[in-house]
Protein backbone atom coordinates (compact mmCIF):
# COMPACT_ATOMS: atom_id res chain seq x y z
CA UNK A 1 0.00 0.00 0.00
CA UNK A 2 2.37 3.14 -1.41
CA UNK A 3 -1.13 5.08 -1.87
CA UNK A 4 -4.16 6.21 -0.84
CA UNK A 5 -7.30 5.00 -2.16
CA UNK A 6 -7.48 7.88 -3.91
CA UNK A 7 -4.58 7.60 -5.55
CA UNK A 8 -2.15 9.77 -3.72
CA UNK A 9 0.70 9.01 -1.91
CA UNK A 10 0.20 7.36 1.19
CA UNK A 11 2.56 9.62 3.63
CA UNK A 12 4.04 12.66 3.81
CA UNK A 13 7.36 11.52 2.81
CA UNK A 14 6.26 9.48 -0.28
CA UNK A 15 4.44 13.19 -0.90
CA UNK A 16 8.17 14.68 -0.84
CA UNK A 17 9.37 12.33 -2.89
CA UNK A 18 6.30 12.45 -5.38
CA UNK A 19 6.80 15.92 -5.43
CA UNK A 20 10.74 15.82 -5.98
CA UNK A 21 10.60 13.43 -9.07
CA UNK A 22 7.40 15.20 -10.54
CA UNK A 23 9.97 18.82 -10.73
CA UNK A 24 13.01 16.74 -11.83
CA UNK A 25 14.91 17.30 -8.89
CA UNK A 26 15.74 13.45 -9.18
CA UNK A 27 16.61 11.32 -11.76
CA UNK A 28 16.37 8.42 -9.35
CA UNK A 29 15.17 8.03 -5.87
CA UNK A 30 18.31 6.19 -3.57
CA UNK A 31 17.23 5.56 0.23
CA UNK A 32 18.96 3.31 2.49
CA UNK A 33 18.34 1.66 5.90
CA UNK A 34 21.21 2.18 7.64
CA UNK A 35 21.91 -0.28 10.82
CA UNK A 36 24.68 -0.35 13.79
CA UNK A 37 25.32 -3.47 13.93
CA UNK A 38 25.60 -4.22 18.10
CA UNK A 39 22.35 -5.82 18.57
CA UNK A 40 19.78 -7.59 16.20
CA UNK A 41 16.84 -6.00 14.50
CA UNK A 42 13.63 -5.32 16.27
CA UNK A 43 9.64 -4.47 15.03
CA UNK A 44 10.86 -1.00 14.97
CA UNK A 45 13.56 -1.39 12.28
CA UNK A 46 11.31 -3.63 10.51
CA UNK A 47 9.34 0.39 9.94
CA UNK A 48 12.53 1.69 8.80
CA UNK A 49 13.11 -1.22 6.52
CA UNK A 50 9.64 -1.26 5.18
CA UNK A 51 9.70 2.69 4.32
CA UNK A 52 13.12 2.84 3.06
CA UNK A 53 12.60 -0.50 0.81
CA UNK A 54 9.30 0.30 0.30
CA UNK A 55 10.14 3.25 -1.04
CA UNK A 56 12.64 2.48 -3.81
CA UNK A 57 10.37 -0.66 -4.99
CA UNK A 58 7.42 1.63 -5.56
CA UNK A 59 10.13 3.92 -7.62
CA UNK A 60 11.65 2.58 -10.27
CA UNK A 61 14.43 2.46 -11.04
CA UNK A 62 15.21 3.63 -7.58
CA UNK A 63 17.22 1.93 -5.12
CA UNK A 64 17.94 1.17 -1.31
CA UNK A 65 21.07 0.74 0.04
CA UNK A 66 21.64 -1.65 3.23
CA UNK A 67 25.05 0.26 5.30
CA UNK A 68 26.12 -0.58 8.21
CA UNK A 69 26.87 2.37 10.37
CA UNK A 70 29.83 0.52 12.08
CA UNK A 71 31.89 3.50 13.23
CA UNK A 72 32.04 2.30 17.11
CA UNK A 73 34.60 -0.39 17.01
CA UNK A 74 33.92 -1.72 21.07
CA UNK A 75 29.87 -2.40 20.29
CA UNK A 76 29.81 -4.33 16.97
CA UNK A 77 30.37 -8.10 15.96
CA UNK A 78 29.99 -9.61 12.74
CA UNK A 79 27.56 -12.01 14.08
CA UNK A 80 25.02 -8.67 14.57
CA UNK A 81 26.10 -8.09 10.62
CA UNK A 82 25.02 -11.61 9.27
CA UNK A 83 21.84 -11.43 11.34
CA UNK A 84 20.72 -7.60 10.01
CA UNK A 85 21.50 -9.27 6.24
CA UNK A 86 19.42 -12.54 7.46
CA UNK A 87 16.35 -10.65 8.74
CA UNK A 88 15.75 -7.88 5.94
CA UNK A 89 16.25 -10.79 3.13
CA UNK A 90 13.51 -12.34 5.07
CA UNK A 91 11.15 -9.43 5.37
CA UNK A 92 11.23 -9.69 1.38
CA UNK A 93 13.78 -7.11 0.92
CA UNK A 94 17.20 -7.16 -1.52
CA UNK A 95 19.94 -4.21 -1.30
CA UNK A 96 21.48 -6.07 -4.72
CA UNK A 97 24.81 -4.96 -5.32
CA UNK A 98 24.32 -2.18 -2.58
CA UNK A 99 25.68 -3.60 0.33
CA UNK A 100 28.12 -0.65 2.60
CA UNK A 101 29.66 0.17 5.18
CA UNK A 102 30.27 3.20 6.82
CA UNK A 103 34.21 1.55 7.73
CA UNK A 104 34.50 1.30 3.58
CA UNK A 105 34.54 5.38 4.22
CA UNK A 106 37.47 5.73 7.17
CA UNK A 107 40.22 6.94 4.59
CA UNK A 108 37.47 9.22 2.78
CA UNK A 109 36.25 10.77 6.13
CA UNK A 110 39.47 11.35 7.47
CA UNK A 111 40.57 13.62 3.83
CA UNK A 112 37.44 15.39 4.63
CA UNK A 113 38.39 16.28 8.49
CA UNK A 114 41.62 17.23 6.94
CA UNK A 115 40.05 20.03 4.32
CA UNK A 116 37.64 20.81 7.49
CA UNK A 117 41.08 21.88 9.67
CA UNK A 118 42.52 23.58 6.31
CA UNK A 119 39.43 25.78 5.78
CA UNK A 120 39.90 26.79 9.68
CA UNK A 121 36.50 24.89 10.33
CA UNK A 122 37.90 21.81 12.88
CA UNK A 123 40.36 21.87 16.16
CA UNK A 124 42.49 19.53 18.25
CA UNK A 125 40.83 19.92 21.74
CA UNK A 126 42.49 18.66 24.76
CA UNK A 127 39.10 18.80 26.85
CA UNK A 128 38.62 15.91 29.07
CA UNK A 129 35.18 14.88 27.95
CA UNK A 130 33.82 15.77 31.15
CA UNK A 131 35.28 19.19 30.61
CA UNK A 132 33.92 19.41 26.74
CA UNK A 133 30.30 18.43 28.43
CA UNK A 134 30.48 20.94 31.47
CA UNK A 135 31.60 23.66 28.87
CA UNK A 136 28.60 22.28 26.29
CA UNK A 137 26.27 25.21 27.81
CA UNK A 138 22.14 24.03 28.63
CA UNK A 139 19.17 24.77 26.40
CA UNK A 140 19.48 28.59 27.95
CA UNK A 141 22.81 29.42 28.27
CA UNK A 142 25.49 29.53 26.20
CA UNK A 143 28.57 26.83 26.09
CA UNK A 144 32.18 28.08 26.69
CA UNK A 145 34.69 28.24 23.90
CA UNK A 146 37.25 25.88 24.25
CA UNK A 147 40.49 27.02 25.44
CA UNK A 148 42.27 25.39 22.13
CA UNK A 149 39.73 26.45 19.39
CA UNK A 150 42.62 29.57 18.08
CA UNK A 151 44.98 26.94 17.49
CA UNK A 152 46.34 27.59 14.02
CA UNK A 153 45.60 25.04 11.00
CA UNK A 154 49.08 23.90 11.09
CA UNK A 155 49.61 22.71 14.55
CA UNK A 156 45.52 21.10 14.67
CA UNK A 157 46.85 19.59 11.09
CA UNK A 158 50.10 17.97 12.71
CA UNK A 159 47.99 17.16 16.21
CA UNK A 160 45.34 15.46 14.47
CA UNK A 161 47.79 13.41 12.26
CA UNK A 162 49.65 12.77 15.36
CA UNK A 163 46.09 11.19 16.78
CA UNK A 164 45.89 9.45 13.78
CA UNK A 165 49.59 8.02 13.94
CA UNK A 166 48.58 6.69 17.57
CA UNK A 167 50.76 8.83 19.36
CA UNK A 168 48.12 9.65 22.14
CA UNK A 169 46.60 8.26 24.65
CA UNK A 170 42.66 7.12 23.97
CA UNK A 171 40.73 9.73 25.51
CA UNK A 172 43.14 12.92 25.72
CA UNK A 173 42.42 14.57 22.32
CA UNK A 174 39.47 15.05 19.73
CA UNK A 175 38.93 16.78 16.66
CA UNK A 176 36.15 19.20 17.24
CA UNK A 177 33.90 21.14 14.34
CA UNK A 178 34.07 25.01 14.81
CA UNK A 179 31.10 25.89 14.54
CA UNK A 180 29.21 28.48 17.42
CA UNK A 181 29.32 27.55 20.87
CA UNK A 182 26.84 29.97 21.45
CA UNK A 183 24.03 28.20 18.90
CA UNK A 184 20.52 27.15 19.94
CA UNK A 185 21.21 24.29 18.54
CA UNK A 186 23.22 22.13 21.03
CA UNK A 187 24.49 20.00 18.07
CA UNK A 188 26.11 23.28 16.57
CA UNK A 189 28.04 23.61 19.66
CA UNK A 190 32.06 22.54 18.05
CA UNK A 191 30.44 18.68 17.69
CA UNK A 192 32.93 16.16 18.36
CA UNK A 193 34.05 14.50 14.85
CA UNK A 194 36.50 12.10 15.73
CA UNK A 195 37.76 10.33 18.67
CA UNK A 196 41.05 8.24 20.18
CA UNK A 197 40.56 4.45 20.71
CA UNK A 198 43.25 2.10 20.52
CA UNK A 199 40.71 -0.51 19.63
CA UNK A 200 40.53 -3.16 16.65
CA UNK A 201 37.05 -2.78 14.41
CA UNK A 202 35.41 -5.70 12.97
CA UNK A 203 36.75 -4.22 9.52
CA UNK A 204 39.49 -2.45 9.49
CA UNK A 205 40.77 -4.14 12.24
CA UNK A 206 43.74 -2.24 13.82
CA UNK A 207 43.98 0.24 10.70
CA UNK A 208 42.86 2.89 12.72
CA UNK A 209 43.06 4.42 16.02
CA UNK A 210 40.70 7.39 16.15
CA UNK A 211 37.11 7.12 14.82
CA UNK A 212 34.49 9.29 13.43
CA UNK A 213 31.68 9.97 15.26
CA UNK A 214 27.85 9.10 14.06
CA UNK A 215 26.77 12.58 13.19
CA UNK A 216 30.41 13.18 11.41
CA UNK A 217 30.15 9.59 9.23
CA UNK A 218 26.50 9.71 8.45
CA UNK A 219 25.83 12.83 5.84
CA UNK A 220 29.18 11.90 4.51
CA UNK A 221 28.12 8.43 3.88
CA UNK A 222 24.68 9.30 2.65
CA UNK A 223 26.25 11.87 0.45
CA UNK A 224 29.06 9.69 -1.06
CA UNK A 225 26.49 6.80 -1.93
CA UNK A 226 24.15 9.47 -3.73
CA UNK A 227 21.50 8.91 -1.18
CA UNK A 228 18.33 11.64 -2.38
CA UNK A 229 16.36 11.07 0.89
CA UNK A 230 17.82 10.22 4.29
CA UNK A 231 15.25 9.18 6.17
CA UNK A 232 15.26 8.99 9.91
CA UNK A 233 13.47 8.91 13.22
CA UNK A 234 12.47 12.05 15.15
CA UNK A 235 14.86 12.34 17.53
CA UNK A 236 17.37 13.36 14.57
CA UNK A 237 15.59 16.74 13.78
CA UNK A 238 17.79 18.28 16.06
CA UNK A 239 20.92 16.90 14.47
CA UNK A 240 19.38 18.19 10.92
CA UNK A 241 21.32 21.77 11.01
CA UNK A 242 24.58 19.82 11.51
CA UNK A 243 23.74 17.20 8.76
CA UNK A 244 23.46 20.03 6.53
CA UNK A 245 26.38 21.87 7.73
CA UNK A 246 29.09 18.93 6.94
CA UNK A 247 27.13 19.02 3.20
CA UNK A 248 27.52 22.82 2.64
CA UNK A 249 31.30 22.75 4.08
CA UNK A 250 32.79 19.85 2.34
CA UNK A 251 33.23 18.93 -1.37
CA UNK A 252 30.56 16.42 -1.31
CA UNK A 253 29.24 14.65 -4.81
CA UNK A 254 25.83 14.83 -3.64
CA UNK A 255 23.18 16.96 -1.55
CA UNK A 256 20.36 14.07 0.25
CA UNK A 257 17.99 15.57 2.21
CA UNK A 258 17.01 14.14 6.15
CA UNK A 259 13.44 13.35 6.35
CA UNK A 260 12.41 12.36 9.97
CA UNK A 261 9.58 10.67 10.91
CA UNK A 262 7.74 8.72 13.91
CA UNK A 263 9.44 5.52 15.83
CA UNK A 264 7.42 3.55 16.06
CA UNK A 265 6.40 2.05 19.86
CA UNK A 266 4.56 -0.85 20.73
CA UNK A 267 2.62 -1.66 23.61
CA UNK A 268 3.24 -4.76 26.10
CA UNK A 269 6.74 -4.63 24.89
CA UNK A 270 9.96 -2.71 24.22
CA UNK A 271 11.86 -1.31 21.20
CA UNK A 272 15.12 -0.62 21.75
CA UNK A 273 18.02 -2.59 21.27
CA UNK A 274 19.69 -1.65 24.93
CA UNK A 275 16.45 -3.31 26.92
CA UNK A 276 16.05 -5.62 24.69
CA UNK A 277 20.09 -6.56 25.40
CA UNK A 278 19.18 -6.39 29.08
CA UNK A 279 16.00 -8.72 28.88
CA UNK A 280 18.76 -10.98 27.15
CA UNK A 281 21.48 -10.74 29.96
CA UNK A 282 19.64 -10.80 32.69
CA UNK A 283 18.12 -14.14 31.82
CA UNK A 284 14.56 -12.94 31.48
CA UNK A 285 13.80 -14.86 27.73
CA UNK A 286 15.82 -17.33 26.02
CA UNK A 287 17.99 -14.81 23.99
CA UNK A 288 17.55 -12.43 21.04
CA UNK A 289 15.07 -15.29 19.34
CA UNK A 290 13.21 -15.98 22.07
CA UNK A 291 9.59 -16.22 20.02
CA UNK A 292 8.53 -13.62 22.67
CA UNK A 293 10.93 -11.24 22.06
CA UNK A 294 9.88 -8.52 19.16
CA UNK A 295 13.00 -9.09 17.79
CA UNK A 296 12.85 -10.00 13.79
CA UNK A 297 14.25 -12.87 14.69
CA UNK A 298 11.86 -13.71 17.48
CA UNK A 299 8.96 -13.14 15.35
CA UNK A 300 9.84 -15.04 12.88
CA UNK A 301 10.62 -18.12 14.91
CA UNK A 302 7.11 -17.15 16.63
CA UNK A 303 5.73 -17.99 13.33
CA UNK A 304 4.86 -14.63 12.35
CA UNK A 305 5.14 -14.14 8.54
CA UNK A 306 7.10 -11.80 6.88
CA UNK A 307 3.61 -10.58 4.74
CA UNK A 308 2.10 -9.67 8.17
CA UNK A 309 5.20 -7.42 9.63
CA UNK A 310 4.98 -5.89 5.99
CA UNK A 311 0.82 -5.25 5.94
CA UNK A 312 1.35 -4.13 10.09
CA UNK A 313 3.79 -1.36 8.51
CA UNK A 314 1.32 -0.79 5.74
CA UNK A 315 -1.22 -0.28 8.60
CA UNK A 316 0.50 1.94 11.31
CA UNK A 317 1.43 4.08 8.25
CA UNK A 318 4.53 6.87 8.82
CA UNK A 319 3.70 10.33 10.69
CA UNK A 320 5.50 13.05 11.91
CA UNK A 321 3.89 12.71 15.77
CA UNK A 322 4.76 9.56 18.32
CA UNK A 323 2.18 7.17 19.40
CA UNK A 324 2.15 4.42 21.13
CA UNK A 325 0.69 0.97 18.43
CA UNK A 326 -1.88 -1.32 19.97
CA UNK A 327 -0.06 -5.04 19.64
CA UNK A 328 -3.69 -5.88 19.01
CA UNK A 329 -3.09 -4.77 15.60
CA UNK A 330 -0.37 -6.33 14.95
CA UNK A 331 -1.28 -9.55 15.98
CA UNK A 332 -4.60 -9.05 13.88
CA UNK A 333 -1.96 -8.65 10.92
CA UNK A 334 -0.57 -11.76 11.76
CA UNK A 335 -4.16 -13.72 12.24
CA UNK A 336 -5.52 -12.42 8.79
CA UNK A 337 -2.12 -13.65 7.30
CA UNK A 338 -2.21 -17.04 8.59
CA UNK A 339 -6.13 -17.59 8.42
CA UNK A 340 -5.56 -17.66 4.55
CA UNK A 341 -2.77 -20.03 4.42
CA UNK A 342 -2.55 -22.28 7.71
CA UNK A 343 -3.11 -25.65 7.36
CA UNK A 344 -5.63 -27.28 9.48
CA UNK A 345 -5.03 -30.11 11.72
CA UNK A 346 -6.14 -31.82 14.66
CA UNK A 347 -3.85 -31.64 17.97
CA UNK A 348 -4.64 -32.34 21.55
CA UNK A 349 -2.30 -29.73 24.34
CA UNK A 350 -4.04 -31.90 27.36
CA UNK A 351 -4.78 -35.17 26.63
CA UNK A 352 -7.24 -37.66 28.14
CA UNK A 353 -7.88 -40.74 27.31
CA UNK A 354 -11.03 -42.10 25.44
CA UNK A 355 -12.02 -45.80 25.21
CA UNK A 356 -14.90 -46.24 22.82
CA UNK A 357 -16.11 -49.51 23.91
CA UNK A 358 -18.19 -50.26 21.21
CA UNK A 359 -15.30 -50.04 18.46
CA UNK A 360 -13.40 -53.17 17.63
CA UNK A 361 -10.34 -54.06 19.27
CA UNK A 362 -6.91 -54.24 16.92
CA UNK A 363 -9.32 -52.45 14.17
CA UNK A 364 -8.71 -49.15 12.58
CA UNK A 365 -10.01 -47.06 9.78
CA UNK A 366 -8.38 -43.48 7.60
CA UNK A 367 -11.04 -41.01 7.62
CA UNK A 368 -11.06 -37.87 5.02
CA UNK A 369 -10.31 -34.06 6.95
CA UNK A 370 -9.98 -30.98 4.98
CA UNK A 371 -6.78 -28.92 4.99
CA UNK A 372 -8.42 -25.78 5.21
CA UNK A 373 -12.34 -25.61 4.62
CA UNK A 374 -12.49 -22.80 3.45
CA UNK A 375 -10.14 -23.42 0.47
CA UNK A 376 -11.15 -26.72 -1.10
CA UNK A 377 -7.69 -26.39 -3.58
CA UNK A 378 -5.36 -27.32 -0.18
CA UNK A 379 -6.79 -30.79 -0.79
CA UNK A 380 -7.88 -32.90 2.13
CA UNK A 381 -5.81 -35.77 4.31
CA UNK A 382 -6.36 -39.22 5.91
CA UNK A 383 -6.20 -39.50 9.92
CA UNK A 384 -6.08 -42.64 11.69
CA UNK A 385 -9.00 -43.39 13.78
CA UNK A 386 -9.40 -46.65 16.37
CA UNK A 387 -10.76 -47.39 19.62
CA UNK A 388 -8.94 -45.58 21.69
CA UNK A 389 -8.08 -41.64 21.00
CA UNK A 390 -6.96 -38.78 22.73
CA UNK A 391 -9.39 -35.42 23.37
CA UNK A 392 -8.69 -32.12 25.38
CA UNK A 393 -9.18 -32.66 28.93
CA UNK A 394 -11.18 -28.85 28.63
CA UNK A 395 -13.58 -30.45 26.68
CA UNK A 396 -14.98 -32.75 29.17
CA UNK A 397 -17.01 -31.50 32.25
CA UNK A 398 -18.18 -34.05 34.77
CA UNK A 399 -20.89 -32.04 35.92
CA UNK A 400 -21.35 -29.10 32.90
CA UNK A 401 -22.17 -25.97 33.08
CA UNK A 402 -25.04 -24.30 32.05
CA UNK A 403 -23.38 -22.88 28.71
CA UNK A 404 -21.30 -26.15 28.22
CA UNK A 405 -22.20 -28.15 25.46
CA UNK A 406 -19.18 -30.35 24.99
CA UNK A 407 -19.02 -33.54 26.21
CA UNK A 408 -20.24 -35.04 29.63
CA UNK A 409 -21.60 -38.06 31.40
CA UNK A 410 -24.52 -39.31 29.30
CA UNK A 411 -23.91 -36.68 26.29
CA UNK A 412 -23.19 -36.92 23.04
CA UNK A 413 -21.14 -34.94 20.63
CA UNK A 414 -19.32 -34.72 17.17
CA UNK A 415 -15.53 -35.49 17.00
CA UNK A 416 -14.42 -33.42 14.18
CA UNK A 417 -14.34 -35.53 10.50
CA UNK A 418 -15.25 -38.83 12.40
CA UNK A 419 -18.48 -40.02 14.34
CA UNK A 420 -20.53 -38.74 17.67
CA UNK A 421 -19.57 -40.69 20.74
CA UNK A 422 -21.33 -40.81 23.91
CA UNK A 423 -19.96 -40.60 27.12
CA UNK A 424 -21.35 -43.93 28.99
CA UNK A 425 -18.56 -43.90 32.07
CA UNK A 426 -15.81 -41.55 34.10
CA UNK A 427 -12.70 -43.91 35.42
CA UNK A 428 -11.00 -42.20 37.90
CA UNK A 429 -7.51 -42.61 39.66
CA UNK A 430 -7.29 -43.07 43.70
CA UNK A 431 -6.64 -39.33 43.90
CA UNK A 432 -9.78 -38.75 42.29
CA UNK A 433 -8.28 -37.72 38.81
CA UNK A 434 -10.04 -38.49 35.62
CA UNK A 435 -8.01 -40.88 33.72
CA UNK A 436 -10.50 -42.12 30.85
CA UNK A 437 -13.44 -41.92 29.95
CA UNK A 438 -15.36 -44.95 28.09
CA UNK A 439 -17.73 -43.50 25.25
CA UNK A 440 -19.80 -45.72 22.78
CA UNK A 441 -20.03 -44.46 19.06
CA UNK A 442 -22.50 -44.51 16.49
CA UNK A 443 -21.21 -46.10 13.14
CA UNK A 444 -23.90 -44.36 11.17
CA UNK A 445 -22.86 -40.65 11.91
CA UNK A 446 -19.81 -40.41 9.81
CA UNK A 447 -19.77 -37.40 7.77
CA UNK A 448 -21.35 -35.42 10.73
CA UNK A 449 -25.02 -36.13 11.24
CA UNK A 450 -27.24 -38.50 12.21
CA UNK A 451 -29.73 -40.88 9.89
CA UNK A 452 -32.51 -40.73 12.22
CA UNK A 453 -32.08 -36.69 12.40
CA UNK A 454 -31.00 -36.55 16.49
CA UNK A 455 -28.38 -33.38 16.98
CA UNK A 456 -25.93 -32.64 19.15
CA UNK A 457 -24.49 -29.32 20.03
CA UNK A 458 -20.71 -29.39 20.48
CA UNK A 459 -17.88 -30.73 17.97
CA UNK A 460 -14.31 -31.26 19.92
CA UNK A 461 -11.01 -31.97 18.49
CA UNK A 462 -9.86 -35.20 18.30
CA UNK A 463 -6.01 -37.53 17.98
CA UNK A 464 -5.61 -41.57 17.61
CA UNK A 465 -4.21 -42.86 20.75
CA UNK A 466 -1.78 -45.15 19.09
CA UNK A 467 -0.68 -43.42 16.08
CA UNK A 468 -0.37 -39.26 17.15
CA UNK A 469 2.84 -38.41 17.92
CA UNK A 470 3.82 -36.71 21.02
CA UNK A 471 5.12 -33.32 21.01
CA UNK A 472 5.85 -30.36 23.26
CA UNK A 473 4.04 -27.33 22.86
CA UNK A 474 4.48 -23.62 23.82
CA UNK A 475 2.06 -21.11 24.52
CA UNK A 476 3.02 -17.27 24.53
CA UNK A 477 1.87 -14.47 25.70
CA UNK A 478 2.65 -10.81 25.76
CA UNK A 479 6.48 -10.14 27.77
CA UNK A 480 4.95 -7.70 29.64
CA UNK A 481 1.30 -7.35 31.87
CA UNK A 482 1.67 -3.39 31.46
CA UNK A 483 0.88 -1.62 27.81
CA UNK A 484 3.42 0.86 29.02
CA UNK A 485 6.05 -1.33 30.73
CA UNK A 486 8.55 1.90 32.21
CA UNK A 487 5.87 4.18 32.83
CA UNK A 488 6.43 6.59 35.69
CA UNK A 489 10.19 5.63 35.70
CA UNK A 490 9.61 2.19 36.85
CA UNK A 491 12.22 -0.43 36.23
CA UNK A 492 11.78 -2.35 32.55
CA UNK A 493 11.50 -5.46 34.20
CA UNK A 494 9.09 -4.77 37.33
CA UNK A 495 6.15 -6.00 35.10
CA UNK A 496 7.37 -8.68 33.29
CA UNK A 497 4.58 -11.10 32.55
CA UNK A 498 4.85 -14.13 35.06
CA UNK A 499 2.65 -16.33 32.69
CA UNK A 500 4.46 -15.47 29.32
CA UNK A 501 5.59 -18.89 28.29
CA UNK A 502 3.19 -21.92 29.28
CA UNK A 503 5.21 -25.56 27.80
CA UNK A 504 2.72 -28.19 27.42
CA UNK A 505 5.06 -31.23 27.56
CA UNK A 506 2.92 -34.25 26.16
CA UNK A 507 0.66 -32.80 23.83
CA UNK A 508 -0.51 -35.49 21.41
CA UNK A 509 -1.06 -34.22 17.51
CA UNK A 510 -2.43 -36.15 14.58
CA UNK A 511 0.46 -38.05 12.85
CA UNK A 512 0.73 -36.09 9.61
CA UNK A 513 3.12 -33.28 12.03
CA UNK A 514 6.06 -35.95 11.83
CA UNK A 515 6.66 -34.35 8.87
CA UNK A 516 6.15 -29.99 9.47
CA UNK A 517 8.84 -28.60 8.14
CA UNK A 518 10.19 -24.67 9.41
CA UNK A 519 8.36 -22.18 7.62
CA UNK A 520 4.94 -24.46 7.84
CA UNK A 521 1.91 -23.02 9.24
CA UNK A 522 -0.78 -24.85 10.97
CA UNK A 523 -3.79 -24.04 12.66
CA UNK A 524 -4.71 -26.97 15.16
CA UNK A 525 -8.40 -26.12 14.82
CA UNK A 526 -9.62 -24.47 17.58
CA UNK A 527 -6.67 -23.91 19.73
CA UNK A 528 -4.46 -21.84 17.68
CA UNK A 529 -2.22 -21.44 14.90
CA UNK A 530 1.10 -22.98 15.41
CA UNK A 531 4.83 -23.61 13.88
CA UNK A 532 7.11 -25.73 14.34
CA UNK A 533 10.72 -24.29 16.32
CA UNK A 534 13.42 -24.29 14.42
CA UNK A 535 15.72 -24.58 17.52
CA UNK A 536 14.61 -27.03 19.95
CA UNK A 537 12.51 -29.62 17.80
CA UNK A 538 14.24 -32.99 17.71
CA UNK A 539 13.89 -35.95 15.83
CA UNK A 540 11.12 -37.92 17.13
CA UNK A 541 10.41 -34.76 19.84
CA UNK A 542 9.33 -31.86 18.47
CA UNK A 543 8.05 -28.69 19.94
CA UNK A 544 5.60 -26.08 18.42
CA UNK A 545 5.12 -22.54 19.02
CA UNK A 546 1.67 -20.92 19.17
CA UNK A 547 2.31 -18.25 17.02
CA UNK A 548 -1.26 -16.46 17.91
CA UNK A 549 -4.29 -17.63 19.32
CA UNK A 550 -7.83 -17.28 17.61
CA UNK A 551 -9.21 -14.49 19.44
CA UNK A 552 -9.17 -11.33 17.63
CA UNK A 553 -9.09 -8.45 19.73
CA UNK A 554 -8.57 -5.73 17.35
CA UNK A 555 -11.85 -5.65 16.02
CA UNK A 556 -13.16 -5.36 18.91
CA UNK A 557 -10.75 -2.56 20.09
CA UNK A 558 -11.21 -0.75 16.77
CA UNK A 559 -15.08 -0.83 16.49
CA UNK A 560 -15.14 0.67 20.59
P1 LIG B 1 17.61 1.31 19.25
O1 LIG B 1 16.87 2.53 19.74
O2 LIG B 1 16.82 0.07 19.31
O3 LIG B 1 18.98 1.16 19.83
P2 LIG B 1 18.81 2.50 16.98
O4 LIG B 1 18.12 3.65 16.39
O5 LIG B 1 19.98 2.80 17.80
O6 LIG B 1 17.77 1.57 17.70
P3 LIG B 1 20.03 1.68 14.56
O7 LIG B 1 20.67 0.40 14.23
O8 LIG B 1 20.85 2.90 14.63
O9 LIG B 1 19.27 1.45 15.92
O10 LIG B 1 18.77 1.92 13.62
C1 LIG B 1 18.76 1.75 12.24
C2 LIG B 1 17.62 2.53 11.68
O11 LIG B 1 16.39 2.08 12.20
C3 LIG B 1 17.72 4.01 11.99
O12 LIG B 1 17.44 4.74 10.80
C4 LIG B 1 16.66 4.22 13.03
O13 LIG B 1 16.14 5.52 12.96
C5 LIG B 1 15.62 3.17 12.66
N1 LIG B 1 14.84 2.78 13.84
C6 LIG B 1 15.31 2.34 15.01
N2 LIG B 1 14.30 2.12 15.88
C7 LIG B 1 13.16 2.44 15.23
C8 LIG B 1 11.77 2.44 15.59
N3 LIG B 1 11.36 2.06 16.79
N4 LIG B 1 10.87 2.83 14.64
C9 LIG B 1 11.28 3.19 13.43
N5 LIG B 1 12.55 3.23 13.03
C10 LIG B 1 13.50 2.85 13.91
MG1 LIG C 1 21.20 4.43 16.31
Amino acid sequence: MSQTELGGPADFIRAIIAEDLARGKHEQIVTRFPPEPNGYLHIGHAKSICLNFGIAKENTPARCHLRFDDTNPTKEEQEYVESIKEDVRWLGFDWGEHLYFASDYFAQLYDYAEQLISQGKAYVCDLPADQIRATRGTLTEPGQNSPYRERSVAENLDLFRRMRAGEFADGSRVLRAKIDMASGNLNLRDPVLYRIMHTSHHRSGDQWCIYPMYDFTHPISDALEGVTHSLCTLEFADHRPLYDWFLANLPVPAQPRQIEFARLNLGYTVVSKRKLLQLVNEGHVAGWDDPRMPTISGIRRRGYPPEAIRGFCDRIGVAKKESLVDVALLEHCVREELNQRALRVMGVLNPLKVVISNYPEGQSEELTAQNHPQQPELGQRQIPFSREIFIERDDFMEEPAKKFFRLAPGREVRLRYAYFIKCDEVIKDASGEIVELRCTYDPQTLGGSAPDGRKVKGTIHWVDAARSIEAEVRLYDRLFTEESPEKGGRDLTSSLNPDSLTVLSDCRLEPGLAEATTGQHFQFERQGYFCLDPKDSRPGRPVFNRSATLRDTWEKVKGS
